[in-house]
């Protein structure tokens, strides 16, 4: 395959030229400008022509609800809502039922995934039995088995001795530990941010040093242990800062934003006319009439960690812009239709995400001249592979896995739900304009995915 003419950004190779991309049995054979004269032939041509074209996405946090929940999504849907994202690669998390903390749940899916994706699917075994905190799951196996890293998301370990422990194995089995950093004794059964809405709403807060107390702990058993941790989905100024800080004196974390807490924030909860008047007058062009509407207490603004303040949304984005925070990842959490419409007590946190999440990360942070190109696309490619430890993904050297993404940063579109391939429509974001769109996702030089502007 050779891919023509397009912008080609290799952040990892600190490679952005127009340029040709040849691919050879799957692998990056050679990237520079006039590679067609000496191209292989017959091959197929892919016109990327004021495009951008960059080595596949990552997202190394997304739930696929199989085994156990497939109403909400399966391995094929939720690999193919990813695939229409741009998304090359996708970890999905063991929080299923049942969890996935033995070797033959990690067999069961990845067979199913050589069948039913056409893109790369990891899998991230569980740091505990069952998910439930109390005693480690074999993560020897798990590693045996192809975990490529661990984590209990959805939950987090409470007892730092358990989790001191697990990050021992993890050492010794070189495997990176992903964190949803929640304490549970000061969140109880908190259902959004603790601040002026949730007091303004009645609902039970979930304060921000709930994530905190947890991004602290981890940071100090990183140092004790050595092992990697990595914190999750971090919605909070405080835990930014205090990654911040950690990183400075050499202590091996990391961390990861969603679209939504870098987009939204708790206002939200108070429906659209409030969101749109104060925290959201500078994110979408054109006139306030035609954005879309919701109601306050809308259940698809719910998702754990909580949508917080305009401070914190504003923290968050310095963080990824001052390398803090170097990875984003969507949270791709699916549900059902009638799971959702109940109230907002009852409902189960999270959204889906994959199709929305390249195109908020550039509205927030590309477009809005927070981030040049080649860093944003590094926080998709380079610094996950690097986590995750896959050496052929994330750039574009020779040799390479030839996974590829092609996007247009500039095609202005309108998210609708309702055309997802994936199984479930719980996303905040429906009728939102959006800028910034994948048109190719290419996996070991196949196409997986191809979309028209
Ligand atoms: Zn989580």
């Amino acid at each position: 395959m050779l891919l023509t003419g397009g912008r080609v950004i290799d952040p990892a190779n600190r490679f952005d030229a127009v340029a040709d991309v040849l691919v050879v049995d799957g692998k990056i054979a050679a990237v520079g400008p006039g590679l067609a004269p000496g191209a292989p032939a017959p091959i197929q041509r892919l016109e990327a022509k004021g495009l951008v074209v960059c080595p596949g996405l990552i997202d190394l946090h997304a739930h696929l609800r199989e085994p156990g929940q497939s109403a909400k999504e399966t391995i094929a849907t939720g690999t193919a809502s990813a695939a229409q994202g741009g998304f090359t690669s996708v970890v999905c998390m063991p929080n299923t039922s049942p969890a996935i903390d033995n070797p033959g749940t990690v067999a069961l899916i990845r067979e199913r995934a050589a069948r039913e994706s056409k893109i790369n699917l990891f899998v991230a075994g569980a740091i505990t039995k069952s998910i439930a905190g109390e005693e480690l799951a074999p993560i020897g196996s798990l590693k045996s088995a192809g975990v490529i890293a661990i984590s209990d998301d959805g939950h987090c370990v409470q007892n730092n001795d358990l989790m001191r422990r697990a990050l021992e194995y993890a050492r010794m089995f070189d495997l990176p530990v992903l964190d949803h950093c929640q304490d549970y004794s000061i969140v109880t059964d908190g259902v959004m941010h603790e601040g002026y809405w949730s007091a303004v709403l009645g609902l039970r807060g979930w304060p921000a040093s709930g994530e905190e107390l947890i991004v602290s702990r981890n940071i100090l058993l990183a140092g004790l242990t050595g092992a990697q941790v990595h914190c999750q989905h971090l919605s909070s100024a405080g835990s930014v800062q205090l990654l911040r800080e950690a990183k400075k004196r050499g202590i091996p974390v990391s961390g990861e934003a969603c679209p939504h807490h870098f987009t939204l924030t708790d206002t939200g909860l108070a429906g659209s006319e409030k969101f749109w008047s104060t925290d959201g007058r500078d994110i979408m062009a054109g006139p306030p009439a035609a954005r879309p509407r919701w109601p306050s207490y809308d259940t698809n603004f719910k998702m754990n960690p909580p949508l917080r303040s305009a401070a914190d949304r504003a923290a968050v984005i310095e963080g990824l812009a001052d390398g803090t925070l170097e990875i984003i990842s969507s949270d791709h959490a699916p549900h059902c239709d009638y799971e959702k419409e109940v109230e907002f007590d009852l409902a189960p946190f999270g959204i889906i995400g994959f199709e929305t999440e390249l195109a908020l990360a550039l509205m927030q942070l590309y477009h809005s001249k927070k981030l040049s190109l080649s860093d944003l696309i590094a926080k998709f490619t380079v610094a996950p592979a690097r986590l995750l430890r896959l050496p052929g993904k994330g750039h574009l050297g020779i040799g390479a896995d030839a996974d590829l993404t092609v996007f247009d940063p500039g095609q202005e579109w309108t998210f609708d739900p309702e055309t997802s391939p994936g199984k479930s429509r719980n996303s905040p974001f429906a009728g939102w304009a959006m800028k910034g769109k994948a048109r190719a996702t290419i996996v070991s030089g196949t196409i997986a995915w191809q979309g028209r502007n």
